[in-house]
C-alpha cells in the first residue's frame, strides 16, 4: 500500500502548472502512489524544485499557451519509460488570475487570461485525448483544475470567471465524446475513457497570496481583513487547501471513478455545486 492509499504503479500522469501549489501538491502525490509524472510550467527552477527528491517526477518547460510546445510536452512524456502512451492521466492546471472591473479590463488582460486558462486546457486536454486514444490505453482519465468562479461570479473578475466558465464547456462536451467511444460493439473502440472537472474555492497557494496583495492595494484594508474577506466567500469560512484538491484528483484517476464523467466536483464548502 502506497502512502497515499492509491496504486498508480505503471501510470503516467501529465501535470501542467506543476511548479507550484496545487500542480506541485498533485505531482508529489501521484509520485507517491507510484506514477511516473511529467511536470510543465515556464519557470525551469521551480519545476527542478518540485521534482528534487523525486526519480519519478520529470520536469518540462512549456508554456500551455503555444500549440508546439504543448506537443513538445506529449513527446516528451512518451519519451519515458512504463507506459506505452504519452500519459493516460492528464491535469490542465496551469492558470493565472487578475482582477479588473470590465470597464478596466484591457484586451491585453482579456486576451492572456483566457491564453492561459482556456485555450491552455483546450491544448492539453486535446493533445492528451489523442495520445491515449491513439495508445489504446486501458483507462484514460483527463482533469482539468477550474474553479468556483465556473459556476458563480463574483465582481471584478469577469475574464477570470469568462475562462473559467468555458473551461466547463469544453469538459462537459469532451465527457460525451469519449462516452460514446466503445458503445458501438466495435473492439477497436476504446472504452473507460473520463473527462472531469475540479473546481475549487480559494486556495491557500501563492495565487491567493497574490490576490490578498492586490486588495489591500486597492482597498487599503491590512492582510488580515482582505484574507478574512477571501474566507467569507466560503459556508466554511477558510480557504481550502493543495492537498483537498490533490485528493480529489487522485480519486477521479482511479479506476473506481469510472463512471463519474463530465463532472465539474465542487471542493468549496458548499458555496457551489
Ligand atoms: P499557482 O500560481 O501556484 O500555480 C499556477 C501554475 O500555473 C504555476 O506553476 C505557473 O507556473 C503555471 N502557469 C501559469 N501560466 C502558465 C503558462 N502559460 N504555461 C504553463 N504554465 C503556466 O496557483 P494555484 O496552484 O492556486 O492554481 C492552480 C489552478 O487552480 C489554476 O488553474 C487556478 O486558476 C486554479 N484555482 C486556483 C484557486 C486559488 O484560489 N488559488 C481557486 C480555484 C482554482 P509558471 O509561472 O512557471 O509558468
Amino acid at each position: 500500500m502506497t502512502v497515499t492509499g492509491y496504486d498508480f504503479t505503471g501510470r503516467k500522469v501529465v501535470i501542467t502548472g506543476g511548479g507550484s501549489g496545487t500542480g506541485a501538491c498533485m505531482a508529489r502525490h501521484f509520485a507517491e502512489s507510484g506514477a511516473h509524472v511529467i511536470i510543465a510550467g515556464r519557470r525551469k527552477s521551480t519545476l527542478e524544485a518540485v521534482a528534487e527528491g523525486f526519480d519519478t517526477i520529470y520536469p518540462f518547460v512549456c508554456d500551455v499557451t503555444i500549440e508546439k510546445a504543448v506537443a513538445d510536452l506529449f513527446d516528451f512524456a512518451e519519451a519515458k519509460e512504463t507506459t506505452q502512451s504519452a500519459a493516460d492521466i492528464v491535469i490542465a492546471n496551469a492558470g493565472i488570475a487578475a482582477s479588473a472591473p470590465l470597464d478596466k479590463t484591457d484586451r491585453g488582460l482579456w486576451d492572456q487570461i483566457i491564453a492561459v486558462n482556456l485555450t491552455g486546457p483546450f491544448l492539453t486536454l486535446r493533445e492528451g485525448l489523442a495520445r491515449i486514444k491513439a495508445a489504446q490505453c486501458q483507462q484514460g482519465r483527463l482533469i482539468a483544475i477550474a474553479s468556483m468562479t465556473a459556476k458563480r461570479a463574483y465582481p471584478y473578475i469577469s475574464a477570470y470567471a469568462a475562462s473559467k466558465h468555458g473551461v466547463l464547456g469544453l469538459v462537459k462536451s469532451a465527457a460525451l465524446e469519449v462516452a460514446a467511444l466503445g458503445t458501438s460493439g466495435s473492439e477497436s473502440e476504446q472504452k473507460n475513457i473520463t473527462v472531469n472537472a475540479i473546481c475549487p474555492g480559494y486556495l491557500d497557494t501563492e495565487m491567493t497570496q497574490s490576490s490578498i496583495a492586490n486588495i489591500v492595494e486597492k482597498t487599503g484594508l491590512s492582510s488580515k481583513k482582505a484574507a478574512e474577506k477571501l474566507h467569507s466567500f466560503s459556508p466554511q469560512k477558510r480557504l481550502f487547501t493543495a492537498d483537498e484538491v490533490a485528493q480529489a484528483a487522485l480519486y477521479l484517476a482511479s479506476p473506481g471513478a469510472s463512471g463519474i464523467n463530465g463532472q465539474a466536483l465542487s471542493i468549496d464548502g458548499g458555496e457551489t455545486w
